[in-house]
């Protein structure tokens, strides 16, 4: 297959980023080394903020999240037996959504499958390479791997690997 962009992880950076593309015509592939049982299934935040639960609404994926997140528009501290109530809504006309980030990577994994874009390669790990071409030029290379074996070289794949792969994590 050859795209575009090539985006390393499937977590909730690289399935937004990869949705956003999508809504520009721009088409990616997702590379992530663990299954999709273990991204939807992962233990992460669960507290979706104002502009947060506004721009996965915005971009398609938060339907389910109005239907079952649950929106505080408040919260109670209690000091010395004393509730005091912290009023986002009089202060700032703003709610919080407690919703799973692991339930916006399983709305952001079904988007794009019922969006008909190319699937996540899972199970694939990457590795950036950087190989000189001449004195003074670099090239760029991601590196798949596949239980410790490589399996291609795509070169030219990215030229500026900060900036393009900003949600690779050392390992
Ligand atoms: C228990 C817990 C509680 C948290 N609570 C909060 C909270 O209350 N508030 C808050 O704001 N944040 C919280 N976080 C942090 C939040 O989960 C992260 O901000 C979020 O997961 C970051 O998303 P991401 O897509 O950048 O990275 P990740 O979710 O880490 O996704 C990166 C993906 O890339 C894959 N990957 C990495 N390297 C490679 C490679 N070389 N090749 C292929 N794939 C690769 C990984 O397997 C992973 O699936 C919490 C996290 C945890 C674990």
């Amino acid at each position: 297959m050859r795209t575009q962009v090539g985006i390393v992880g499937a977590g909730p950076a690289g399935l937004m980023l990869a949705r956003l593309l999508h809504l520009q015509g721009i088409e990616s592939i997702i590379i992530e080394n663990r299954s999709r049982d273990y991204i939807e299934n992962r233990i992460r935040a669960g507290l979706i903020e104002h502009w947060a639960a506004d721009f996965l609404a915005d971009v398609g994926v938060g339907s389910r999240m109005q239907r079952e997140g649950m929106p505080h528009w408040g919260i109670n501290i209690g000091i010395n037996g004393d509730l005091h109530r912290i009023d986002f809504k009089k202060l700032v006309n703003k709610r919080v959504t407690i919703y799973g980030q692991q339930e916006v990577v399983k709305d952001l994994v079904e988007r794009r499958l019922s969006d008909g874009a190319p699937g996540i390669r899972t199970r694939l790990s990457v590795r950036l390479a950087r190989h000189p071409v001449g004195e003074s030029a670099t090239r760029s290379r991601i590196d798949l791997f596949l239980h410790g074996s490589r399996l291609r070289a795509l070169h030219n794949a990215i030229h500026e690997p900060r900036a393009a792969l900003s949600s690779v994590r050392p390992r």
